[in-house]
Parts: structure tokens; sequence; C-alpha cells
């Protein structure tokens, strides 16, 4: 076992933040942290940058090359969204909607025709996907959602309303969870289809999150067509689809690497930020909260990683993405409260005063550190997969 990486490793580790650091959107960095937003103006420019990632392989780089990837190992794939999220590149969110848990899945379940149409245009960038499980009334119980679809002809008919779908509008296609048959128990009549965004029925309202920016959108499909070939692993066979899109959904390590740049960043005020006869860096309180920080940023990580090399063996994961998902979003939010702190007074600022430490940076974090412990499953959620899947316990 060794988790280090080779000179070959860290030379493309160079190569990957070089090219990245240069290719950086024009007045990409005076925007930062508004990284964290959601304007049309950033995700326009998140989804140049990815398609200029995706021309090299480095979009999907875990993908095979025929779909766009470059059949990458794990620390390859590691290395590149490390450099991405460290670098503070832009992101679409479709980099993990789309093509981290949308494409494996259908990789997975789909049929080659949706394979050489939905996870090609992944891989190279040209297709953005939403996700529509959440409800009005469906969370948590996933399973008791109540959009329906009903046959006609060679179509589905589907009804229904989706909320808290990120990127909905900005979206090519849904990748949507919907009632099959109501006859059946409820995790049983539950069916997966690809759906045209651009289909008749289908209207979307912007809703804004905690930044005030328009994270989401509420959905509602109004009888909307699909064809049947659209359906991914079989009719009423949604739940074990399901299972592995969030098995992949939970898998996602990017916090690590955000809150890794801001650990940096934090090291680096200590360091310059006079205190007493000295500077903050000597404050042993400081000191311990940053060794705690470091600790558990490095625990993340390594978390994270066993999950990526269980699923490059071809496993899906059951518990242990839960772990990492849990162990990443607390420190998250960790990250959050305790960089604050170090901040001070000063930490609560935003936008243009000379007086914002790290340009904002971490109030935005604090922000939009919220919702890790809610989106793909909140934390009760983790513990009981992890109780049940993990330690056995039923
Ligand atoms: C940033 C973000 C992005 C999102 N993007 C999408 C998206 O693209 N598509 C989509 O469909 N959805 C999306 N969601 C919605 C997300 O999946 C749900 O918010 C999440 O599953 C929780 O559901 P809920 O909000 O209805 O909370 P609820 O299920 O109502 O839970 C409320 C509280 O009850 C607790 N609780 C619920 N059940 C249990 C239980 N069995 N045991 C113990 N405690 C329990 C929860 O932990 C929580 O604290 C997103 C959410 C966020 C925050």
């Amino acid at each position: 076992m060794d988790f280090g990486f080779s000179q070959k490793q860290k030379a493309f580790q160079q190569e990957v933040r070089a090219w990245i650091q240069e290719n950086l959107p024009d007045g990409w960095k005076d925007l930062d942290p508004d990284y964290l937003s959601d304007t049309e103006e950033i995700i326009h420019m998140a989804v140049e940058f990815e398609k200029k990632m995706a021309a090299r392989g480095w979009h999907a780089p875990h993908y095979p090359k025929k779909y766009g990837g470059m059949d990458a190992s794990p620390e390859e794939q590691f290395i590149i969204r490390q450099e991405k999220y460290h670098c503070g590149a832009p992101s679409s969110h479709n980099d993990m909607m789309g093509v981290d848990f949308v494409g494996p899945t259908i990789l997975v379940h789909g049929t080659e025709e949706q394979k050489d149409k939905y996870v090609n245009g992944l891989g190279r960038g040209e297709l953005i996907f939403s996700i529509g499980y959440s409800e009005p009334n469906a969370g948590s119980d996933l399973a008791s959602l109540q959009t329906r679809a009903v046959r006609d002809g060679d179509d589905y008919v589907i009804n229904g309303v989706k909320t808290f779908q990120t990127n909905a509008r900005h979206s090519d296609y849904c990748w949507l969870a919907v009632r099959t048959d109501t006859e059946a128990p409820k995790h049983k009549g539950i069916t997966i289809f690809i759906v045209d965004m651009k289909s008749d029925g289908i209207e979307t309202t912007p809703m804004n999150n905690v930044l005030g920016y328009p994270h989401f959108d509420e959905t509602v499909f109004n009888d909307v067509r699909v064809p049947a070939t659209e359906i991914v692993g079989g009719l009423n066979m949604g739940w074990p689809v399901l299972m592995t899109a969030l098995s992949y959904e939970r898998s996602i390590i990017h916090p690590v690497f955000y809150t890794r740049r801001l650990l940096e960043d934090l090291v680096a005020f200590a360091k310059e930020t006079p205190w007493r006869d000295g500077v903050l860096s000597h404050n042993p309180a400081v000191r311990r909260k940053l060794a705690e920080l470091a600790v558990e940023n490095e625990g993340a990580a390594l978390l994270g990683y066993r999950v990526m090399s269980l699923q490059m063996k071809g496993e899906i994961p059951t518990y242990q993405p839960a772990v990492s998902y849990l162990m990443v979003s607390q420190h998250g939010r960790h990250m959050a409260s305790a960089g604050l702190d170090i901040l001070g007074r000063y930490g609560q600022l935003m936008g243009a005063s000379k007086r914002t430490p790290l340009k904002g940076r971490l109030s935005a974090f604090f922000l939009s550190s919220i919702p890790l412990g809610i989106g793909g499953g909140t934390f009760e959620i983790q513990r009981g997969i992890i109780a049940k899947l993990g330690l056995g316990m039923g």
C-alpha cells in the first residue's frame, strides 16, 4: 500500500496545475470567491472551461477513451480533481451531477445506445445533466416519490413536480426518478428515465440558495412525453439504479480539495497577521485549531481515495461512500466555523473592503457549507447507512 505519488504522477500533477492556472477564464480570479455562486455568467464560464478540459480527456478522466475520458488510474483521476478544486477553477456542477454521478451509472445500467449518446456527450463536455429525485414531499424518504409516468404507445407521459434540482434550467437532460407502478411496494414501482429538458410541458422556476444565487430549480412536468427507450435499467427497476447513482454521489471528495486551499490560506493568514509581540501563528489555540483541521482534511481525502480505488476495481461500494461523505461534509462545516474563529471579527466581511480577509472566501464558504450536510443524503441518513451496511445491524 503506497499513499504517495510516484515521480511520474508528481510530474503529471505539476502539468495539470500549470495548465489549469494558465487556462482559467479571463477575469476569473477577480470573481473569486463567486466561484461558489450560480450566476448565468459563471455557469457559462465554467461550461466553456470544462470543454477545454474535456479536449484533453480531463473532464471525465475515469471514462473510457472512446467516451472522451482517458481510462485514468485512481491516482490520475484524483490528481486532476484535486488540482481543479485546489486551483479554485470554475465548476458547472455538471462535473459532479452529470460526469461523476449519472455517467458512471449509465455505464453500469444503461444500453449501448445510451452509453454512446449520453456518456460520450458527458465525457466530451457537450452535455449537461440535472438530477430529479426530490419532491415537495419526498427527500430522505426518496422511495415515497409521487411523480408519475404512464405508458402511451411507444412513449411514457410524465406528470409531477421536482424540487431542489441543481442546474435544471441549464441542463440538456434530466436524470429523472418516477413512479411507474402504484400498486407495487414503494421501492419496486420506480423507474429512471432520461428526459430531454427541451420537451414540451417542462417548466423550471429558480430557487435561490443561502448565498442569494439561483442554484436550484423547481421543475414542473406537465404531460411530458418520453420515449420508452429512455428508461435506464428496466421498467420498475429504478431502485437499484438509484442506489448505484447515490453511491457515486456520496463518493465526492472535491470539498476536501477546496478546504485544503482554505487551510493553506488560513495558515498564511496566521503567519502574517500580527498578534501580541509576534504573529497569530504563535497563538497556541490557533495552532491547535489549524493542526486539527489538517488532520481532518487528510483523513477525509484518504477515505475518499479508498472509495475511488474500489470503484476503479469495478466494485460499487456500499457503506464506504457514506463514511467518506460524512467525514467530508463534517470537515467542511468544521473548516467553515473554525476558520471564521481564526479570522476574528473581519472574517464575516465579504466584498471589496480592503479589510476583507481571503477576499471573503471563508465567509462565502461558511454559508455554502450549510448544504454539505443535506444534499446527497443528510448526516442522519449517512449514519443510518453506516449502521445498516457497514456495521451489519440490519
Ligand atoms: C446543495 C443541494 C443540492 C441538491 N441538489 C439536488 C438535485 O440536484 N436533485 C434532487 O433531486 N435533490 C437535490 N437536493 C435535495 C436533497 O437531496 C434533499 O434535500 C435531501 O435528500 C434531504 O431531503 P429533505 O430536504 O426533504 O429533508 P427531509 O427528508 O425532510 O429531512 C429533514 C430532517 O429530518 C431528518 N431525517 C429524515 N429522515 C430521517 C431518518 N430516517 N432518520 C433520521 N433522521 C431523518 C433529516 O436528517 C433532516 O435533518 C439538493 C439539496 C442540496 C442541499
